[in-house]
């Protein structure tokens, strides 16, 4: 399951699987190499995305 959210640095789209997310993996901003992941400075701006778009993300917080 894949869903696209904005880069919280550079505002550009990206791809994310959400499963993979959720279990802990990462991804980056192919315009600005960012590092995307619940656990990082962007899970405010993730789990936001995720959560309007299934609510997996609640497991995560567990
Ligand atoms: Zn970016």
């Amino acid at each position: 399951m894949f869903t696209q959210i904005n880069c919280p640095n550079c505002q550009q789209p990206i791809a994310i699987n959400v499963k993979r997310l959720v279990a802990g993996d990462s991804f980056s901003c192919k315009g600005c190499s960012a590092k995307i992941s619940l656990a990082g400075e962007s899970s405010n701006v993730v789990t936001k995305a995720v959560n309007s778009f299934e609510k997996v993300a609640a497991q995560a917080k567990h």
